[in-house]
């Protein structure tokens, strides 16, 4: 399983003191206490969310400050409460506590919030010290510190979308160039097939997880070396994209390769070949005269084939593929299974 992960720092808002003041006005001599309370100090949640797809905005930025209170005034002014500040996480995020690992909430479905730093209380103002034998009280009460909290988020990454296409067609090197960082590859079950997989940002807030099907030629549909738990993984995918070589040297059909990918794709899972497709032409910097390019269009055109021309060398058409991939994936409803959360043994504890 891939695991992505990000430590967070959460600050809650101090409260607002409380003030010491007192009533003046014409014609009521020795006015009484008027010191406002402090407003409460923001606090900060975490709230899982289903448009998000990995923990890759936490990398850029990995501090939350919710607003403070504001102070007490005179004249019984209750200083304003900060504004509660929402981080939102993918659903399947797990925070732990950094020190222990000590599983603190478990986002399991959407909309959950989880308090993680409470805000501290304002402070109370003179005015709610008077008694009756302390009429003139000086004292107003600071406001409470609001929590600080580190929190250790954990989700497992799922692929969602999947790259096929021939050896040698540029998928890891499209991987390797659209990618923003490497998520931590942990218990991997099998060895001998590395797959290759990046997180693609098309900026902070949005990202997706892309990952070749490694050994889909030769007979890996037979199941050789392709782990059960991969090709569920993999079954997870929500979009494909199919890469067809179209420099000129490669000296192979397009429309060949493609009915040979997609046939082998059939047998190797139904699921998977039924998932919606985008399709590329790579390597078009090479593309000499285009005449396999030319036939990709047209045999794409004919078939209502949504197609985009890359170059993972020159940069040619990747913002385009991005953009168009997120929107494919916008429009393609997530597969909810009961496993994507880790680790099996945990229980969330206050649900
Ligand atoms: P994979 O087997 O499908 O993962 O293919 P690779 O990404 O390993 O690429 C195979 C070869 O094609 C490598 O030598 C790459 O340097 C080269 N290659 C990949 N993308 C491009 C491209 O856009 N243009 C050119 N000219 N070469 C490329």
């Amino acid at each position: 399983m891939f695991i992505d992960e990000a430590t967070i720092r959460v600050f809650a808002g101090d409260g607002g003191n409380g003030c010491v003041a007192f009533r003046r006005e014409k014609f009521v001599p020795r006015g009484g206490p008027s010191g406002g309370d402090g407003g409460r100090g923001g606090s900060v949640y975490l709230e899982s969310s289903e448009n998000l797809n990995t923990l890759l905005k936490f990398r850029y930025n990995p501090e939350f400050r919710a607003e403070r209170g504001g102070h007490g005034e005179g004249s019984d002014c209750h200083g304003r409460d900060g504004e509660d500040l929402v981080i939102t996480v993918p659903v399947g995020t797990v925070a732990l506590d950094p020190a222990t690992r000590e599983m603190l909430w478990d986002f399991s479905a959407v909309g959950q919030r989880f308090l993680a730093a409470r805000g501290g209380r304002g402070g109370r103002g003179n005015a709610r010290f008077a008694t009756s034998t302390h009429q003139a009280p000086r004292t107003a009460e600071p406001g409470q510190p609001g929590e600080k909290r580190e929190l250790l988020l954990e989700l497992k990454l799922l692929a969602d979308v999947g790259l096929v296409g021939f050896p040698n067609v540029g998928k890891s090197s499209l991987i390797s160039r659209l990618s923003a960082a490497r998520p931590r590859i942990a218990d991997y079950p099998f060895t001998t097939l590395e797959p290759c997989l990046g997180v693609v940002a098309l900026d902070e807030e949005r990202s997706f997880v892309m990952a070749d099907i490694p050994g889909l030629i030769a007979g890996a549909h037979e199941g050789r070396g392709l782990g059960d738990r991969f090709l569920k993984h993999l079954e997870r995918t929500r979009v494909l994209l199919h890469l067809i070589d179209v420099a000129e040297h490669s000296g192979r059909d397009p429309v060949e390769d493609y009915a040979t990918i997609m046939k082998e794709l059939v047998s190797f899972s139904p699921t998977v070949a039924a998932k919606p497709m985008l399709m590329v032409a790579s390597r078009v910097d090479a593309a000499g005269d285009s005449h396999r390019l030319f036939t990709l269009r047209e045999f794409c055109r004919a078939e209502g084939l949504e197609l985009y021309e890359i170059s993972s060398v020159t940069g040619e058409g990747l913002e385009e593929l991005k953009r168009a991939l997120w929107k494919k994936l916008a429009e393609t409803p997530k597969i909810p299974a009961a496993d994507d959360r880790i680790p099996a043994t945990f229980r969330n504890p206050t649900l």
